[in-house]
C-alpha cells in the first residue's frame, strides 16, 4: 500500500513516520509513505499558499490552485488513487473506516491549515475525513491518526496474527481488561481466573468483562454490537447488579 500526505509542513511527519510501528511497517514493505510538499505546486515566486476569505472574516484560506495541481499530478500518476481531505466537516473516522482504507492500494490525505481550504476542493476529492468533534490547527495530526490506525491493520505489521482482531471497536465492543506482573500491586490483585490457565473460562470471563465495560463506558456501542440472547440478558442484569459474575 502507498499513502501520500499532502502538506504545507512536510517536516511535521519526519519523526512520527520514522519511529515504532510506522517505521517497522515501512521496513517490512507493508506500506510506503510519501510526504508531498504543497509548496512544490505553487508557481508563485513568493510561495503564497493562502489568501483572505471572500466575504470577509477572520483568518486565511488555503488557495485552490496548488491543491488542484497536486491532486491532478497524483491522479495522472495513478488513476486509481483515492484522495481525502482532512476536515472537521467530514464523516467521523472509525475503526470500520480504517478497515476499509486498509483495503486500498493507494490513497492521499490532504492536510488543511489556517481557516481551512477553499470549498471548491470538494469537486476534486473522493471524500473528507474528520477525527472527531474538535478543531485542530492543521490536518497533519488528523492525517497521522488515520495513517496509524490503517497501517497497523495491514497484514504482518502487528507481530502476532490476529493481534488486532479482538481490540476495542473491532468486535463492536470495548476490549476486555489486561493485566501483567506483579500478581498483586498495592492491594489490587489480578482477577483469579486469569491465573488459573483454563482458556475456556478465561475467554468467557473476557467476553463478560468486555460487555460490562462497554455497558458502563460506551452504552451507545451496544446498540450496534452483535450479541447473543444470553449476552443481552447479562447486560440487562447489570442494571441491577453492575458487579454480577465478576
Ligand atoms: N474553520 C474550519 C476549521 C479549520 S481547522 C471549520 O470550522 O470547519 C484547519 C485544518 O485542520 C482543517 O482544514 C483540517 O485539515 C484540519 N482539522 C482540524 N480539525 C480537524 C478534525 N477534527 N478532523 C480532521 N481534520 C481537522
Amino acid at each position: 500500500m502507498r499513502i501520500d500526505l499532502l502538506t504545507l509542513f512536510p517536516e511535521f511527519f519526519r519523526s512520527p513516520l520514522s519511529e515504532s510501528m510506522l517505521q517497522r511497517a515501512q521496513a517490512l514493505g507493508a506500506v510506503e509513505f510519501r510526504v508531498i510538499n504543497l509548496r512544490d505546486f505553487i508557481p508563485d515566486r513568493h510561495q503564497v499558499a493562502d489568501d483572505r476569505p471572500f466575504g470577509g472574516g477572520p483568518g486565511m484560506v488555503m488557495k485552490i490552485e496548488p491543491l488542484v495541481a497536486a491532486i491532478r499530478t497524483a491522479r495522472d500518476e495513478d488513476p486509481e488513487i483515492k484522495i481525502f481531505l482532512m476536515s472537521p466537516q467530514g464523516p467521523v473516522f472509525s475503526q470500520d473506516e480504517a478497515g476499509e482504507l486498509a483495503g486500498l492500494k493507494h490513497f492521499m490525505l490532504i492536510c488543511g491549515h489556517y481557516e481551512g481550504v477553499d470549498d471548491r476542493i470538494n469537486y476534486y476529492i473522493d471524500g473528507m475525513l474528520s477525527i472527531g468533534d474538535y478543531i485542530l490547527t492543521g490536518g497533519e495530526i488528523p492525517a497521522l491518526v488515520v495513517v496509524d490506525a490503517v497501517t497497523r491493520l495491514l497484514p504482518g505489521v502487528l507481530g502476532g496474527e490476529g493481534a488486532a482482531d479482538e481490540e476495542s471497536f473491532q468486535t463492536g465492543l470495548l476490549e476486555y481488561p489486561h493485566y501483567t506482573r506483579p500478581r498483586e500491586f498495592e492491594g489490587h490483585a489480578v482477577p483469579q481466573v486469569l491465573l488459573e490457565g483454563n482458556h475456556q473460562v478465561i475467554s468467557a470471563w473476557r467476553r463478560r468483562e468486555a460487555l460490562r465495560r462497554t455497558w458502563k463506558h460506551r452504552p451507545d456501542l451496544l446498540a450496534k454490537a452483535k450479541l447473543s440472547r444470553e449476552e443481552l440478558k447479562f447486560i440487562e442484569s447489570l442494571a441491577e447488579r453492575p458487579d454480577k459474575d465478576r
